[in-house]
C-alpha cells in the first residue's frame, strides 16, 4: 500500500484522513507513516544483508524521539554529530555500543562525555581532533576506538552544499595525511584506529559515485598495507523526489562484491532514506493572489526549497479534477526566498482555506526548522495503525522567551 492515498477524493494516511489530522491540530504541521519508515529501514536491511553491517541512522535527518524509537526496535544504532543528539540516541534507548560520533568541530566538553557515555567510535575529521580525543582518553584513563574519515576527493554529483567528498569541502583527511597518521599510530596510545569513513555527500542518485570511491579506498588500503577492521560508508542514499532514482537494492548490487573484498566490519549511515518518503507537511491556503498561493508554512518549517532549490511534490488534500493554472506556492516569510514549489500545477477550484501536503518531507523538514520571524515551530504527529498521535506539540509563545 502506497504511504499517501487518495481515497473518495481525500487524501490518506496510512488509513487516517490527513484533512481530519489537519482540522484537529491545525496547520502547518509534519505527518509521519510508522509503515514507511518500518518499511524503509527493512528494504535497507535486506539489500545490504550479506554484510551483516551495523545501520547507524544519521539523526540529523530527524531526532523525533518517537522515530528513534521505532528505529531502535528495529535494531538501529546511530550516527551523531552533538551532544544533544547522542542525549535523544541514548533516551530512545539505541545502545552506545551502536553509537558513532562524526563532525568537524567536536569540542572537548562533547569528546570527553561521548567516551564516558561509551559510545562505540568516533569518527575523527583531522589530526588535530585526534590529538584532542588521545589527551582527553588518556586524561580519564581510557582507550578509544576512532575510524579516520577520509576525504577521498570523488564527485558526488549531488547539490554542492551537500557534496562533503569532494577535496575542496571541509570534510575529512586527505589520503597523504591518513597514511601519515596509520604510520605514526604509536604517537596515540590511548586510540584503537580501528578503520576508516567516508560519506560523500547526501541524495546521491548515481551508484557509480560510492563505487568508484570504495574502489579508491581499497587501492589505498593495499598500497598503504593498512589493517582496516571497520569501514564506515556514510549515508547519502536518494529517495525520489521529482526524478526516479535507482533502488536500495542497485547500490546494494553494484558495492556489496567489493565490500566484501575488505572483510571489515560495515557501517552505514543512512538518514534521507529512512525517513524522508514517510512525511509530508500539511499546510492551509491562505490568500490567494494572482500566480502566489500563500500559505501557512513557510521557509522556517521547510527551508530545503529556498536553501537547495529542493523540489517537493505540493498536492491538495482533496484530490484535484478539472481544469488548472500554474501558481507558485509560497509562505508568510518576509524573504523573497520564501518559496515552497515554483510553476505547480494545481486546480483552479483551489480555494483560501484548502489544504496543501507537502510530500517527501521526513527528512530535513522539522531538523532543518528554525523560529525565524518567531513564528512557532510545529507539531508532529505520527500515524500507526489508522490512528494519529502527536509526537511532538506545536511550540508555545512561552518558548520564545523561555
Ligand atoms: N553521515 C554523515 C557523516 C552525514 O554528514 C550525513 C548527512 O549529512 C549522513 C550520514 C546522512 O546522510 P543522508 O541523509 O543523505 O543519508
Amino acid at each position: 500500500m502506497e504511504l499517501f492515498f487518495y481515497y473518495k477524493n481525500s487524501l490518506y494516511c496510512e488509513g487516517v484522513k490527513v484533512g481530519e489530522i489537519a482540522e484537529k491540530i491545525g496547520t502547518p504541521c509534519y505527518l509521519y507513516g510508522k509503515n514507511s519508515i518500518c518499511s524503509q529501514y527493512r528494504k535497507f536491511e535486506k539489500a545490504f544483508s550479506t554484510l551483516f553491517p551495523l545501520i547507524c541512522y544519521s539523526l540529523k535527518a530527524n531526532s523525533n524521539l518517537s522515530l528513534l524509537k521505532i528505529l531502535k526496535n528495529l535494531g538501529a544504532g546511530a550516527d551523531i554529530v552533538s551532544l544533544g543528539e547522542l542525549f535523544l540516541a541514548l533516551k530512545a534507548g539505541i545502545p552506545p555500543e551502536k553509537i558513532v560520533f562524526a563532525g568537524v568541530g567536536k569540542r572537548e566538553e562533547e569528546i570527553k562525555e561521548a567516551i564516558k557515555k561509551n559510545i562505540y567510535l568516533f569518527n575523527v575529521e583531522s589530526a588535530s581532533e585526534l590529538k584532542l580525543i588521545n589527551k582527553i582518553a588518556s586524561k580519564l584513563n581510557r582507550r578509544v576506538n576512532c575510524n579516520l574519515r577520509v576525504n577521498p576527493d570523488v564527485e558526488p554529483k549531488t547539490h554542492r552544499y551537500v557534496a562533503t567528498g569532494r577535496k575542496e569541502s571541509k570534510f575529512g583527511i586527505g589520503w597523504k595525511e591518513v597514511a601519515k597518521i596509520f604510520k605514526d599510530k604509536a604517537s596515540f596510545p590511548k586510540i584503537n584506529i580501528l578503520g576508516l569513513h567516508i560519506h560523500l555527500g547526501s541524495q546521491i542518485t548515481f551508484p557509480e559515485v560510492y563505487q568508484i570511491a570504495i574502489k579508491k579506498l581499497i587501492n589505498f588500503i593495499r598500497k598503504e598495507r593498512i589493517k582496516v577492521d571497520v569501514l564506515d560508508i556514510g549515508g547519502g542514499f536518494p529517495i525520489q523526489y521529482e526524478k526516479k532514482v535507482p533502488s536500495i537494492k542497485d547500490f546494494a548490487i553494484s558495492i556489496i562484491s567489493l565490500l566484501k573484498e575488505l572483510r571489515a566490519k560495515i557501517i552505514f549511515e543512512p538518514g534521507r532514506y529512512i525517513v524522508g518518503g514517510s512525511g509530508i507537511l500539511v499546510t492551509r491556503v491562505l490568500y490567494l493572489k494572482g500566480k502566489f498561493v500563500v500559505v501557512d508554512a513557510g521557509l522556517n518549517d521547510l527551508l530545503r526549497p529556498s536553501l537547495y532549490g529542493a523540489y517537493h511534490e505540493i498536492v491538495p488534500l482533496k484530490k484535484p479534477s478539472g481544469k488548472s493554472f500554474i501558481g507558485n506556492i509560497v509562505g508568510p516569510i518576509c524573504e523573497s526566498g520564501d518559496f515552497l514549489g515554483k510553476n505547480r500545477r494545481l486546480p483552479l477550484s483551489l480555494k483560501e482555506g484548502d489544504f496543501l501536503a507537502i510530500k517527501d518531507t521526513g527528512a530535513y523538514g522539522f531538523s532543518m526548522s528554525s523560529n525565524y520571524n518567531s513564528r512557532l515551530r510545529l507539531p508532529e504527529i505520527l500515524v500507526s495503525q489508522a490512528k494519529d498521535r502527536v509526537i511532538r506539540e506545536r511550540e508555545k509563545y512561552a518558548d520564545l522567551i523561555r
